[in-house]
């Protein structure tokens, strides 16, 4: 679909202009410069040549195709401008040109003019207010774009709205001698969609890795979607930022305090299984990587150096990181034993010493590319003025070559002196860093994104057991009263129609009626008042614990009437169930993706702890284990120092349970369980509250 545009035949700029410091020149000038393959046309009525090109006075009068038009005019003419292209047989406009939807409401409407004008020819647009295209596939160079960064071909593409961090990465690119593909930014976007483009990276062979930069994500869903599919085939890396609010937000009580828009970015992130960044030098660095290497099979990394401390650096990282330095096996010890300086050490970090020779180093690549115990190979390189390091560059980039684990190298130089070293490994191909701890963390980025490709995804139980009738019911009646929170008889008549596990409950309105139910429950009791007004129950008094019979029952009921003169005033009676792990199940909506659903310590120390992990819904049966082993806290579902664990097969189905129940019932805006009373048989939860949008 996008192919015209990232390949196109021909391109014209419409707002041509014979001045040099012109967006329409250096347009052309980037185009010419850059060696595009296809035809360039100017479009300007007044000008006989720009740039030593002729130029037309009218789209319509240019001889061959134009997939691309630039446009590079005042807002108000772009309209007109669509039409003329349209007639044309023009397949992509890009609008470099501002003063549309981001200066408002007068701008908005030349936008939605000239979108239905683009519609009715089946014109797309990229843009506006956007930098534009860059293609440098060598049978294109299509330099679309006004920028002045001019990158070797390469396998990794760029796509993001903002022009500024897609052009930081990408000079971080160039400035390693690393290559760029496809580069992509779309500013408004008002037509082609970031995952649109994407989805077309994905498929695009020549793309190896697609990094991302985001602020907000338009429509979540179809971001997650285009990610998860590409993310299946070939590394997506993206990087999210405005970050800084979210201590706040941990600090909040509830599940829609602890869960604010961020989160539901790095959820989106982790569900599709993009690798995510929170540093762009960390990011550039691990698409360095992924560009020319491939993709390890586990875990396991062996070190090769000429010097002891950075090795120790690089393992610590590597280490910190989930990774794991196995030891040499027996035949790649006896192997090196024979091959490198007696005082040389034979364990993992292997010590080549500073005297080691291009030999050395390429008995220990080979040694490791065949040793089972390694899945990807760390290079410590110093360049000692006595040693021919240009012969060692070089066997690294034959071993590099062969792609049959990735190898990252720290180079330890002075770039400066040793020109011919660094070239080699560049053009070679061998991804290099100036710190251990940098080219530890891009190996480690390689390894993240194995498990992504390996991790298991679990499938969405379908709860026959489940009655959404009734749910959705209670859930109209209480709209239809208008109101925003439902009452106890409501949220726990919501969680007995989905099986999610509660304490033995009953609803009255007076003290006789109160004990009546406690009775049936079986004492000991708690009685809870329950109101809208009331929200923090046992702040306020609203909570009665270990109720030992009626009268008991009957006196707490005669406080919380004195207490709370609410018209809504109910009770509720629940069945006592101490000394369970209290822990928190939650749920928020979040606008075009569904709800993100919470589960970690609960309780009246939530807020202390803080100790909650998040997944969106519809989360699956190996999501929601894997929630319950993420909490830090996690040992203590196990059972620790002679207690009882807690049944985490009941509570990894409440958690899916739950996923269901809001994505059938999507008016739930927020949902709480907390405490749930976790036991060794069983879970209960103890106190519920749902709030309706
Ligand atoms: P709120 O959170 O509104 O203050 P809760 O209903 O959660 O009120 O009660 C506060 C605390 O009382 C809970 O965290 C829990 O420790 C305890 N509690 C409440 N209900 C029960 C119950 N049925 N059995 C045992 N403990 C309970
Ligand atoms: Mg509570």
């Amino acid at each position: 679909m996008l192919d015209a545009l990232f390949r196109p035949r021909g391109v014209a700029v419409i707002g041509a202009s014979t001045k040099e410091l012109h967006i329409g020149n250096r347009v052309i000038k980037n185009l010419i410069d850059f060696g595009y393959k296809g035809e360039i046309y100017p479009i300007n009525p007044k000008a006989d040549e720009i740039r030593g090109l002729k130029a037309y006075k009218s789209i319509l009068d240019v001889p061959g195709p134009v997939d691309v038009v630039h446009m590079v005019i005042p807002a108000k003419f772009v309209p007109q401008a669509v039409e003329d292209c349209g007639k044309k047989g023009v397949k992509h406009i890009i609008i470099n040109s501002g003063g549309f939807s981001e200066i408002g409401p007068k701008g908005a409407a030349i936008e939605k003019d000239f979108l239905e004008r683009a519609a009715k020819y089946g014109i797309r647009i990229f843009g506006p207010n956007c930098q534009g295209i860059i293609n440098s596939d060598p049978d294109i160079r299509a330099y679309c774009n006004f920028t002045f960064t001019y990158p070797d071909p390469g396998y990794i593409s760029i796509v993001a709205l903002s022009g500024g961090v897609a052009e930081v990465i990408h000079q971080g690119f160039s400035s390693m001698g690393v290559g760029t593909r496809i580069y992509a930014s779309n500013g408004n976007a008002c037509d082609i969609t970031i995952p649109e483009i994407i989805r077309y990276l994905g498929d695009d062979e020549g793309t190896r890795v697609v990094v991302t930069y985001v602020e907000g994500l338009r429509d979540p869903e179809a971001f997650m979607e285009a990610a998860t599919e590409v993310a299946a085939i070939k590394p997506v890396l993206a990087m999210k930022a405005g970050r800084t609010a979210e201590g706040a937000k941990a600090a909040a009580s509830h599940t829609g305090g602890l869960a604010k828009e961020d989160i539901a970015t790095d959820l989106i992130f982790q569900k599709a299984g993009i690798l995510d960044f929170r540093d762009e030098g960390e990011l550039i660095n691990a698409a360095a990587a992924f560009a020319s290497q491939p993709i390890p099979k586990g875990d396991r990394v062996g070190i090769i150096t000429n010097t002891g401390g950075p090795a120790v650096i690089a393992t610590d990282v590597l280490v910190a990181a989930g990774l794991k330095m196995p030891p040499l096996s027996e035949k790649t010890e006896a192997f090196l034993k024979e091959r490198l300086y007696p005082e040389a050490s034979v364990h993992n970090p292997v010590d080549v010493l500073a005297t080691g020779t291009a030999e050395h180093y390429r008995a220990c690549l080979d040694a490791m590319m065949d040793d089972d115990n390694f899945d990807c190979v760390f290079v410590n390189f110093v360049t000692p003025f006595f040693v021919d390091t240009e012969s060692i560059a070089k066997q690294i980039v034959e071993v590099s070559k062969q792609q049959r684990k990735p190898i990252v190298c720290n180079l330890m130089t002075d770039r400066r002196q040793w020109t011919e070293t660094v070239r080699i490994l560049q053009e070679g191909g061998v991804p290099c860093f100036a710190l251990p701890s940098e080219a530890a963390r891009a190996m480690a980025a390689m390894v993240r994104y194995r498990r992504i490709l390996d991790r298991d995804k679990g499938t969405v139980k379908n709860f026959a057991d489940v009655d959404t009738k009734a749910a959705r019911d209670i859930i109209s009646q209480a709209k239809a009263a208008g109101r925003r929170m439902l009452t106890a008889a409501e949220v726990y008549g919501i969680c007995d129609a989905y099986k999610i596990p509660t304490a033995s409950w009953a609803v009255a309105d007076s003290a006789e009626k109160a004990v009546k139910a406690a009775d049936k429950i079986g004492y000991p009791v708690v009685v809870k008042a329950d109101s809208e007004s009331i929200v923090h129950k046992s702040d306020m008094g609203a909570v009665a614990l270990n109720l030992e019979n009626g009268e008991a029952v009957a006196e707490a009921i005669k406080q919380m009437q004195a207490k709370f003169d609410a018209s809504d005033l109910q009770f509720l009676i629940q069945q006592f169930t101490p000394g369970g792990l209290e822990v928190i199940l939650g749920a928020k909506a979040e606008p075009g993706l569904g709800h993100i659903i919470m589960f970690g310590l609960g309780g009246i120390y939530v807020e202390v702890l803080k100790d909650v992990v998040f997944n969106l819904t519809p989360v699956t049966d190996a999501e929601a284990d894997g929630m319950l082993a993420s909490i830090k806290g996690a040992a203590l579902l196990d059972g620790v120092r002679g207690q009882a664990g807690v049944n985490k097969e009941q509570l990894a189905e409440t958690i899916q349970r739950l996923s269901r129940l809001v994505s059938d019932c999507p008016e739930i805006v927020e949902l709480d369980l907390n405490p749930v009373m976790a036991f060794e048989k069983e879970i209960r939860a103890v106190d519920a509250r749902i709030a309706i949008e």
